[in-house]
């Protein structure tokens, strides 16, 4: 079955110990991507690729490490034909456009510029990505492959309610991601389980950061670090998932 192929990289991700399995997950397909894309196999050469890329390319996030990622000349090319794209459908916008009327209305209540087609096209071209579509379409095979161990496997739900729990985003999605792959009975079994996790992973995250700001305190400067160490970047994933202190992942 299908879903064989996402178990294995989900059960090493739970037995990372990481502050959220999805997050560790995320990085791991993230860095794979810009591999593919920017990497030694050159990708960004082949046209379907370009051509996907030239569709949806990246959002600010994405380019921001794909500048990063150091292969100048790859970015080059992908950038190249992008624009070609990019200049040729906003003239045919420009062309198109007709400047709406507004009534006095819409510009008390702010509502004016909601029907600005040049505007719509833009927000239209932000709402995609080439590394996060992607990455959306594997995340949901691990959220369903999640439930499938979760009911099959009773290591895994042991290894489950002994990890860190999730970050708050990811957290999210495993709730509503309940909703669509557990029967009723087996949600009532669940929440309590996941609530728990959280609610005793949130307490120990919070009591590293009250320590860690406590140890700048000179009557603890002796004191052990306890795991406050890496208090603030463990402290920021675990509220919007991602690793502030990872450094910029570059091209081998
Ligand atoms: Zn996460
Ligand atoms: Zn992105």
């Amino acid at each position: 079955m299908k879903e064989k192929l996402y178990e294995i990289p989900l059960n090493d991700a739970i037995d990372r110990d990481d502050e959220c399995l999805f997050c560790f997950l995320e990085r791991k397909a993230e860095q794979e991507l810009m591999d593919f894309v920017l990497g030694s196999c050159a990708s960004y050469m082949e046209s379907d690729t370009r051509e996907a890329t030239d569709r949806t390319g990246f959002c600010r996030i994405h380019q921001k490490k794909m500048f990063d990622y150091g292969n100048a000349l790859g970015n080059g090319w992908i950038l190249k034909t992008y624009y070609k794209k990019l200049i040729k459908e906003m003239k045919e916008e420009f062309k198109e456009f007709v400047p709406g009327k507004t009534s006095l209305k819409d510009r008390i209540t702010g509502k004016a510029g909601n029907h600005n087609s040049v505007s719509a096209w833009i927000q239209g071209k932000e709402k995609t990505c080439y590394i996060c579509d992607r990455f959306s379409e594997t995340y949901e095979r691990y959220v369903v492959t999640f439930f499938h161990l979760y009911k099959k496997d009773p290591a895994f739900r042991e290894k489950l309610e002994k990890s860190r729990g999730f970050c708050l985003h990811h957290f999210g999605d495993l709730c509503s991601g309940a909703d669509e792959h557990l029967n009723d009975r087996e949600r009532k079994e669940f929440y309590p389980v996941i609530f728990g996790l959280m609610d005793r992973n949130m307490e120990r995250v919070s009591g590293d950061i009250d320590w860690f700001i406590e140890k700048f305190d000179y009557l603890n400067r002796d004191a052990d670090w306890k795991q406050s160490k890496d208090a603030l970047q463990r402290g920021m994933q675990k509220i919007r998932g991602g690793y502030p202190a990872d450094p910029a992942y570059k091209q081998r």
